[in-house]
């Protein structure tokens, strides 16, 4: 069978000026593929960035693009999604961008559940401005821009996530395209509010975490002597953490509290992969359409608003009438 859309179709020839070996070129790739195996027609994508490198993104996919402001791609990406819920909606955020400064959107978006994925970049450093400490750097880390260690504990994204009401939570690793590529599919088909934070090695600005770091630099098996990754993958050890209407509270407790450990799981083992999917709650959307039927036939973004000439068609003079004394 034919496929309606091609790879190239998901491109665009504006000039890329990522740092050769950026991890963000594996993001891209990811997000692309994962597009066109879902075949999901690009003017239905709705993609929204805040600043940083990860900001960019939006330039080089072929869909519809918002480079909005620091910190502020998920309160966009939310109205659009509210005003046409038909279209598929994807933020991508840097870990300064959505976790710093944009830490309160990303707690309140969770909260919702709305049907959409955000994707972030996470390098442990503001990479535009210099490689300063990001939100996700370890305390005590000491990356090249940095006169000391980093003085503050980091966050941790996906318990951060967990806290806030995701329904969908993974972790990706931006040169595994392919395992990447799986997880946005999955984050996008799943009903609901889907973060993954992607580990995306920064060559500029962080050399602690750097590619070999995470293939296993260093990291020495006492056994065999040989080095061991430090990236391996959570399917492959049987993990498996979906929570449903049928279980019992204490079933939940025991797969949230093995969530718990592998989310803290970090330094000699990193995993990546799906840690949390809870299918228990409706989208923000479908309880909206509870309250107002036709919600989605007739969204606010399909609603017009002026008449041929321009002007507001909207009647509020009933409204007026109550306000006047
Ligand atoms: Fe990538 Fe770091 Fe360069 Fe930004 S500064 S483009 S994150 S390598
Ligand atoms: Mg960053």
């Amino acid at each position: 069978m034919e496929l309606k859309f091609k790879l190239t179709d998901y491109r665009t020839t504006v000039h890329n000026n990522w740092c050769p070996g950026c991890g963000d070129f594996g993001i891209l790739s990811a997000l692309q593929q994962a597009l066109y195996e879902l075949q999901l027609d690009p003017s239905n994508v709705l993609l929204f960035s805040g600043i940083g490198c990860s900001g960019k993104t939006p330039h080089y996919v072929n869909a519809y693009g918002f480079h909005t402001l620091h910190g502020r791609a998920l309160p966009y990406a939310i109205g659009a999604k509210l005003a046409r819920p038909d279209l598929e909606v994807i933020a991508v955020v840097g870990d300064g961008d959505g976790l710093g400064i944009g830490a309160g959107h990303f707690v309140n978006a969770g909260r919702r559940n709305i049907d959409f994925t955000i994707i972030i970049f996470d390098n442990e450093v503001y990479g535009l401005t210099k490689g300063q400490a990001s939100p996700t750097l370890k305390l005590g880390m000491q990356t090249k821009s940095l006169p000391k260690p980093n003085i503050s504990q980091a966050v941790n994204p996906i318990l951060l996530a967990y806290a806030c009401g995701y329904t969908f939570i993974a972790r990706g690793y931006a040169y595994d395209t392919n395992h990447l590529k799986e997880l946005i599919k999955q984050a996008i088909l799943h009903k609901g509010s889907a973060v993954i934070d992607v580990i995306q090695p920064c060559p500029t600005y962080n050399d602690i975490h750097t590619k070999d770091w995470f293939a296993g630099k260093g990291n020495i098996d006492p056994k065999t002597g040989k080095e061991i990754p430090r990236i391996y993958k959570l399917e492959s050890t049987g993990y498996n953490c979906v929570i449903t209407n049928d279980m019992s509270e204490e079933e939940i407790s025991r797969k949230v509290a093995e969530m718990i450990v592998k989310a803290y799981e970090w330094g000699d083992r990193i995993p990546i992969g799906v840690f949390y999917r809870d299918l228990r709650y409706d989208t923000y959307e479908d309880r909206i359409e509870k309250r107002i039927p036709n919600y989605k036939i007739y969204p606010p973004g399909k609603q017009l608003i002026s008449n041929k000439e321009g002007y507001p068609i909207a009647d509020i003079s009933k409204i007026l009438e109550k306000l006047s004394i």
